[in-house]
């Protein structure tokens, strides 16, 4: 249960730097799709050398999809989310999101359209150390300026709606790395995101724990909640309903994962030689 006035503060802190910008964004939110690139291409320059990481990378996402990005090592999959979740600008072409283009914002409008936006998930959890559960799942509200009642109740709830009820007041070092995946996924779905973008969340964790992860992504997505899943493992790509190939920098393939059910997914084979972050097993 949110409170009015935690409503007012949440709305206050959306509404803030992006305020000149709203009529416009307004016009075309809900009709434009959610990521629309085109043409987009990262160069890294490292002294007289380009890594050309995306060439030309062109697509749209619409609101509610559900996307798996897969490749090899190498193959340009993080430049693409970090350009996705706006943490990094293309060297060339156009990122529209939800209609509005990138580019007319600066770094104050952007992080605010992160934050309001976008949660993020990464395969090493990036949770704070030595601090609890709760205080992590805070964090994002921190920053937006929620009122701190109002931020404790919503982390709570964020953590129980991932199973993560008793263990609020848990360090990461007392979490099994699925458990500290949750955490993380608490985190991301704190802010009530429109969009959650995911590298390689199930990297580092047991058959089990990626089950569960999955099964809460198949839950936000049902929520019509955007996802965008970067993993090299195609047991888990079969769970979303859209599976982008990326291959040097290039998409290679894009496919509709036929009968993509909204209900639980269960993995196909169990994993083998998982390496968990934590050097625990997940409960
Ligand atoms: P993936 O996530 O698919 O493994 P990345 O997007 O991390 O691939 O990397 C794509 C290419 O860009 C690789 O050749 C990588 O070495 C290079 N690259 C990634 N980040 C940087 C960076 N910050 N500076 C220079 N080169 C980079
Ligand atoms: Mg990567």
């Amino acid at each position: 249960m949110i409170r009015p006035q935690a409503q007012g503060a949440l709305r206050q802190a959306r509404d803030g730097p992006l305020v000149k910008r709203r009529s416009r964004t307004r016009a075309v939110e809900g009709r434009a799709p959610a990521i629309d690139i085109e043409k987009v291409s990262k160069t890294y320059e490292l002294g007289q050398i380009k890594v050309r990481a995306l060439r030309e990378v062109s697509m749209q996402i619409t609101r509610g999809d559900f996307v798996a990005i897969m490749g090899s090592s190498g193959s340009g999959k993080s430049t693409l989310m970090n350009i996705l979740g706006c943490l990094d600008l293309p060297t060339g072409g156009r990122y529209l999101i939800d209609g509005t283009d990138v580019r007319d914002m600066d770094e104050d409008d952007l992080s605010d359209l992160r934050n309001r936006k976008i949660g993020f998930v990464f395969q090493s959890f990036n949770l704070v150390a030595r601090t609890s559960a709760l205080a992590n799942v805070e964090l994002p509200l921190a920053y937006a300026g929620v009122e701190r009642r109002a931020r404790r109740e919503r982390a709570r709830q964020a953590l129980a709606s991932v199973g993560m009820a008793k263990r609020v007041d848990h360090q990461p070092s007392e979490l099994s790395g699925g458990q500290q995946q949750r955490v993380a996924v608490a985190r991301a779905l704190v802010t009530n995101p429109t969009m959650i973008l995911a590298d390689e969340p199930t990297g580092n964790l047991d058959s089990r724990s990626t089950e569960d992860v999955l099964r809460i992504f198949a839950e936000l997505n049902a929520e019509r909640r955007t996802v965008v899943l970067i993993t090299h493992e195609p047991d888990v790509a079969e769970q979303a309903k859209r599976v982008i190939h990326l291959s040097d920098g290039r998409i290679t393939e894009d496919v509709r994962n036929v009968g993509v059910h909204e209900g639980p997914p269960a993995l196909r084979h169990q994993k083998r030689g998982h390496n968990s972050a934590s050097g625990r097993s997940a409960q």
